[in-house]
């Protein structure tokens, strides 16, 4: 093994300015542009996860967190609603 750092084929956290390894996909669609049938994907390290689903869900979109290796092929109205 030579070198150290993130792999650079690893994934990495959605979120600006950060450089994480992603540990969670953040499945989400608006509703305002986006069909039904459209999934969005952000991927999230555990730091930021609750941000970015926060971040989403303040503007009323469906949010679904799941694991980055269960792709996500619908995000249900209000998915985000329940805690
Ligand atoms: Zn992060």
């Amino acid at each position: 093994m030579i070198g150290f750092g993130a792999d650079p084929d690893e994934p990495q956290c959605s979120r600006a300015g950060c450089e994480s390894p992603a540990t969670v996909a953040v499945n989400w669609r608006n509703p305002k542009i986006h069909t039904r049938d459209r999934v969005k994907v952000w991927l999230a390290c555990d730091e930021h996860r609750d941000y970015l689903r926060d971040f989403l869900e303040a503007r009323n979109f469906p949010v679904l967190v799941s694991a980055m290796d269960e792709p996500v092929s619908f995000v249900p109205d209000g998915a985000g609603e329940a805690r």
